[in-house]
């Protein structure tokens, strides 16, 4: 038996046999061209059938897999027409005289290796789509026909990487699960079959290989484990654990429609962080009560140009019109630091603290006001909250301000529609906002802790530098005590807090949070109902000693005790008089 670990990307255990899949490679060269119109029309024509042949993909997979997935092909029709890709294939074309095949992959390899660099895992993954749509237009460009693998029944389908486009048209009659070498988490191709409800697993290296096509196997994609040709007990405990897994999540989604509350009645709103569109279907079947993060940055770093306001307009709109009476909260731009587009011409000595996120925003009051402009427009069409990142200062709030009421006297001049009844919010990431929470608090509407970033500043950690991980504590005592600290200060103001880092998805925190008081966590769509059940079995009756036996809070007398600077469930404070 051979037992291959990845990562656990779509849950499920599947037994079957190995169908190792390998697309046509596709061969490109630099070549010039004699007659560049000629290639020009050569390529103009590849283009709208490959416009077409999405299109029809688009409806026959409506009624296949519905709306919200099929609308990966809406999207590759949107990078085909993208003006910044059509402008490098034209130039390609017409000012070098390359051959159009060559024009277009070029194109896509800038434009991908743009979103490559993003250091956000979801705008990385989003590499795929560029490179898959690519290649069906160089498909077409060069005349040939698409290579559609035949599958046996249970089949465990693996592969190199898989292109969106490909696990969208998997016929899943016959294809169990899928196991990829390369891929991520959070791949186009791995939400897709997490929704299509196929067990996956991504990322096991290079130890899978073609050499295991016709294995009899097993996936686990809870546990991201491969195993080929199992023996006897591998296969038992197997069976096992699929029943229990089955189990439980028939438990799990019995919670959705019920309410976040703790035995003591303590209760707590469960929103879920997104960065586009594809996220929205996650935030309905996981039953999320709102969308706590809508990351706005994904529409920046998919383009090499700032985003206009009709894009901005349509995206927040569709949200909002979704999500219909249930809050959404946008935080505005926020590049900078790990996030850094060509569009932002960035060279900075400590990108953690240079010109990121508001600061950006205060140099280019362009860019900013058309993102204000966008939001309020679509401000009609839902629940609208904005949040600003990364802010230090009562003064950021107070200029913030004053440019939305110039975005409104714009709008009101212009005749065009609006709502005032937006929620302005702020992320308290930096220790500056946790000391001066207190005056932040008057001027916002609420808070929403962003912890990854609070982390980063309060341990001293550059949370992209791997070598520091086991530095990285963000159970820090420390932390935890400045979410109390913000949450305390916006309470006395009446107002709300929320938590929307990493941190407000673990479940050993909970019990925390909710002593503390926040009113909102906000987390990855699937971790919500796994959250919920936690909520549902805690007793927070009295959370002062909660909030003291873990070390959130001291005593209200001065006691003498043994310090721990990272708070455990199992480890809780000893004080002594
Ligand atoms: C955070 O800092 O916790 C946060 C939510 O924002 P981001 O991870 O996008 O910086
Ligand atoms: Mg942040």
């Amino acid at each position: 038996m051979q037992r291959i670990r990845g990562r656990a990307a779509s849950g499920g255990i599947v037994f079957g046999k190995i169908f190792f899949y390998q697309r046509d490679e596709q061969i490109v060269r630099k070549r010039r061209v004699g007659n560049r119109q000629l290639e020009l029309q050569r390529y103009e024509y590849a283009k709208e059938t490959a416009l077409a042949e999405l299109e029809s993909l688009y409806e026959r997979e409506i009624k296949n897999i519905g709306k919200d997935h099929a609308e990966i092909f809406f999207i590759h029709r949107m990078l085909l027409e993208d003006d910044s890709f059509v402008r490098r294939v034209n130039d390609t074309i017409m000012n070098e005289g390359c051959s159009a095949d060559y024009a277009v992959h070029r194109a896509a390899s800038e434009i991908a290796s743009t979103l490559g660099r993003s250091e956000d895992e979801y705008i990385r993954a989003r590499t795929a789509d560029m490179l898959d749509v690519s290649r069906r237009l160089i498909r077409h460009i060069q005349n040939k026909s698409e290579n559609t693998p035949v599958f046996d029944k249970n089949t465990i389908l693996c592969s190199y990487d898989l292109e969106p486009s490909e696990t969208v048209m998997l016929d899943k009659t016959k294809v169990k699960a899928i196991c990829t070498c390369y891929g991520s988490v959070t791949s186009h191709s791995s939400i897709l079959a997490r929704t299509m409800n196929i067990p996956t697993v991504a990322a096991l290296g290079k130890a899978l290989n073609d050499s295991y096509n016709g294995c009899d196997a097993i996936v686990d994609g809870y546990s991201g484990i491969l195993y080929i040709e199992p023996d006897n007990a591998t296969k038992r405990r197997m069976i096992e654990k699929r029943e229990e897994e089955g189990r439980k999540r028939e438990l799990l989604l019995r919670l959705r429609g019920r309410r976040n509350i703790s035995l003591d009645g303590t209760e707590i709103a469960l929103y879920a962080n997104i960065s586009g569109l594809t996220d929205l279907k996650y935030v309905e079947d996981n039953d999320a009560g709102g969308i706590g993060l809508l990351r706005s940055e994904f529409l920046y770093l998919q383009n090499d140009d700032f985003p206009d306001e009709e894009l901005q307009f349509y995206t927040y709109r569709r949200v909002l019109e979704k999500m219909k009476n249930k809050l959404v909260i946008v935080r505005t731009l926020d590049i900078g630091s790990d996030k850094n587009p060509d569009i932002v011409d960035n060279e900075e000595v400590n990108p953690a603290m240079g010109m990121r996120s508001i600061r950006l925003c205060f140099e280019r009051p362009d860019v900013f006001r058309t993102q204000l402009r966008a939001l309020f427009r679509a401000s009609v069409y839902g629940r609208l909250a904005i949040m600003f990142p990364l802010i230090v200062d009562p003064e950021e709030i107070v200029a913030i301000k004053a440019i939305i009421q110039d975005v409104w006297d714009e709008l009101d001049a212009e005749g065009v529609a609006y709502s005032k009844n937006v929620q302005i919010g702020i992320m308290i990431e930096t220790p500056a906002a946790v000391m001066f929470s207190d005056e932040l608090a008057r001027e916002v509407d609420f808070f929403s802790i962003g912890t990854n970033d609070l982390e980063q500043y309060v341990l001293a950690i550059d949370r992209k530098d791997v070598r520091l991980e086991k530095y990285n504590r963000p159970h820090h005592l420390a932390v935890l005590r400045m979410i109390k600290q913000a949450a305390d200060s916006i309470h006395r103001y009446g107002k709300w807090i929320g938590i929307c880092g990493e941190l407000a998805g673990e479940s050993e925190l909970t019990e925390i949070f909710m002593a503390i008081g926040i009113d909102m966590l906000s987390v990855s769509p699937t971790r919500i109902l796994p959250l919920r059940r936690k909520i549902r079995s805690l007793d927070l009756s009295d959370k002062e000693d909660i909030l003291v036996r873990s070390g959130v809070m001291l005593p209200r007398e001065p006691r003498h005790y043994e310090v721990y600077s990272d708070y455990s469930a199992d480890r809780k404070y000893v004080w002594k008089r």
